[in-house]
Order: structure tokens, then C-alpha cells, then sequence
């Protein structure tokens, strides 16, 4: 880039709050994002631009047409490529002095520790309660700063959790279950109010990483674009919450098949982590593929669409049920290991293929 940092940085260096030394603390600072849709690809770009170093960038999902409306710097040429990775291209397009890694994976109980290490704070842009209780849990235990954020219709909140100090999320927010009814396909969504949702919770984190006073430490900030209204909820510590209590050991059970968000579609996970030679399966499958990374393969599969990653994971469209999503991904890993099959080398062959194995322990 021709620009110097200093010049790039020099309002933000010049606002009171914090001056050349602030920003070179953001500069050092190392944040995860977990979910980039509308808030958490906002929240990334509003971080970029204020000069933090480090970004890790976390989604299980794909750009889908429904997205582009209320993701920052993402086209139609990134149509059904991972979230986490069209975003990172657009951020580090943009900014190309932030370290910026993509994730595409589940956050679950099992690799919370793993994707979550090294990290300042741990902003929540996440779809669901499910995922949202696993992220809790993990930062109340690991003492991590939590910055929840949520987004539906023109409504929005924004919360910062620092347990022990503070209360958690479920002191405030216990045992809501995930349905359609809540759910952004229902409901709407609005990119301004996203926007709005992202750029607050940016803010919260520069704060907090300067050490600044924030009073939506230990709050919650429901914000209503229709006034709009502006209410800022205190939390108490319920004194029955098993996470402040230190009681929650075991996370419910994640089972194999998930229905995500609202819509008609799943995550499926594999019984065990796969490594899916994915240009395998897309010379199979190449009729119909619809995208293709080095993470993921997109593909028309009969009515549905099928995004299977090289985990072995699989997300499906379309679908009931987890009973049929998992029957849909039973079919999909053994096409794939029929893709890898040496009886089809001839078929493949001069490409890197046979590969559907366990990683090496
Ligand atoms: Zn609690």
C-alpha cells in the first residue's frame, strides 16, 4: 500500500480517546469473530478500519443470494463460497495491513478451545442460541472477554460480558431455544440496522481493548431503528446460573444433524473429521457444481444444494428434517468416497486424488 499507516490512522490517532498509543495497541490487538453475516462481517470491517492487527474470522456457512444485501464488500462472483472467506478477501482487499484469518468450521464444545486460543475478545455474531451458549460457556471458563451481538427485523442488541466481574449471558438470556419463529427468514432483516448493530459492538471492543470505560459492560443495548429507541437493560447475576456458578460442565448434545437458522436447511457433521479431496468429488460431480474452494465444493444434487467441506461436513438445502438431511449426507460421503475410489483412478486420473482419510492423528 502507498499510503503510510500514519497517515491512514492520523483522525484516529487524533480523536482524544486514543491518540498514537491507542492506536497502536489496536494494532496489537487480536480479535475472533465468530459468524460473519450482516453484524459480524460489519464488526470485521469496522475493526479493519480502526487499525486492529489481528482478525480471526469463524463461520460454518456459505454466501448465499439472500446474503448480499447485508454483507459489506462481498459480490455475486463470491456466490456460494465460505462466508468466512469471502469476507476475509474483502477485508484484507480493502486493508491490507490487517492479519486476517478465515475458519471455516462448526464452533462446538469439542474445538472451542482450538479455534478460540489467542484471542483478546470474542465478538458473537451468530445466528443462534446453541452456538451462542457453547461461546458463553467456553469465555466464562477461560475468563475471555464475550461481545454478544444480535440482529433481527429493525431490532438489535449488543452486550458485554466479562465474567467473573460481570454477569453472563445466560444470567440474562437463559435457555432460549432457537426456532422459525425468530428467525431472520421470517422476521426480515435490515442491512442499515446490521450495520448500525456492528458498528456499536466495534466500538464497545476498541473501548475495551483501551481500557475505557464501557457501559454496556456487564448491560445489554437493545437497540429499535423504528423510534429509534435506544434502552440500555443492566444484567444481574441470577444466583441459580450454573455457568457463573462453575456447574456447567457438559454441553447439551450437539447430535450430527442440525437445522440451521430458520430455513430449511442443515448441518450435517461427519462421525469423524474427514479429509474430502474435494477436486475429487467435483470432476464427479462437475455438472452441476456450483462453487468450489480449496474448503468447499458447492453442488446441485437433485433438488437440493449441497455444500460439502473438506472436513467432511456437509450443509443441505431444502430439507424437512435432520433425518433427511442426514440421509442426504449419507449419500454425499459415499459419493465422495466413490469419487476417491482407486476402481475410478482412470477416470480422474493426473489429479491429486484418492484421498477421503482420516487426518493423521
Ligand atoms: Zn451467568
Amino acid at each position: 500500500m502507498k499510503i503510510a499507516p500514519s497517515e491512514y490512522f492520523a483522525r484516529q490517532a487524533a480523536l482524544n480517546e486514543v491518540g498514537p498509543e491507542g492506536v497502536a495497541r489496536l494494532q496489537a490487538a487480536r480479535v475472533t469473530i465468530v459468524g460473519v453475516g450482516g453484524v459480524g462481517c460489519a464488526i470485521a470491517v469496522y475493526l479493519a478500519k480502526a487499525g486492529v492487527g489481528t482478525l480471526r474470522l469463524i463461520d460454518q456457512d456459505i454466501v448465499e443470494p439472500t446474503n448480499l444485501q447485508r454483507l459489506h464488500g462481498i459480490s455475486e462472483t463470491q456466490l456460494y463460497l465460505p462466508k468466512a472467506e469471502a469476507v476475509r478477501e474483502a477485508i484484507v482487499g480493502l486493508h491490507p495491513w490487517v492479519k486476517a484469518e478465515a475458519v471455516v468450521e462448526t464452533l462446538r464444545q469439542a474445538n472451542a478451545e482450538e479455534l478460540l486460543a489467542e484471542t483478546d475478545i470474542v465478538f458473537d455474531g451468530l445466528d443462534n442460541f446453541r452456538t451462542r451458549y457453547v461461546l458463553n460457556r467456553y469465555c466464562s471458563t477461560a475468563e475471555l472477554p464475550y461481545l454478544f451481538t444480535s440482529s433481527v427485523a429493525l431490532q438489535g442488541h449488543v452486550g458485554l460480558f466479562t465474567p467473573p466481574e460481570t454477569p453472563c449471558l445466560e444470567c440474562a438470556l437463559p435457555g432460549v431455544q432457537d426456532g422459525p419463529e425468530n428467525a431472520c427468514e421470517l422476521l426480515g432483516a435490515s442491512s442499515s440496522t446490521v450495520g448500525v448493530v456492528g458498528a456499536i459492538a466495534a466500538e464497545e471492543a476498541s473501548k475495551f481493548l483501551l481500557g475505557l470505560r464501557s457501559r454496556v459492560q456487564g448491560s445489554i443495548l437493545t437497540i429499535d431503528m423504528m423510534g429509534p429507541d435506544f434502552l440500555l437493560t443492566r444484567v444481574t447475576r441470577r444466583d441459580n446460573c450454573p455457568v457463573c456458578r462453575g456447574e456447567v460442565t457438559k454441553m447439551p448434545d450437539e447430535g450430527v444433524a442440525v437445522m440451521l437458522c430458520g430455513a430449511r436447511t442443515a448441518n450435517v457433521l461427519p462421525k469423524r473429521t474427514l479429509l474430502v479431496d474435494l477436486k475429487a468429488v467435483a470432476q464427479y460431480a462437475s455438472e452441476t457444481v456450483l462453487a468450489s474452494s480449496d474448503s468447499v465444493l458447492v453442488y446441485r444434487l437433485g433438488s437440493h444444494i449441497v455444500s460439502l467441506f473438506q472436513t467432511g461436513r456437509v450443509i443441505v438445502d431444502g430439507v424437512r428434517d435432520q433425518s433427511e438431511a442426514l440421509q442426504i449426507a449419507e449419500k454425499v460421503w459415499k459419493q465422495a468416497e466413490r469419487a476417491s475410489s482407486p476402481r475410478l483412478a482412470g477416470l480422474t486420473r493426473g489429479l491429486d486424488l484418492l484421498l477421503l482419510n482420516s487426518p493423521p492423528p
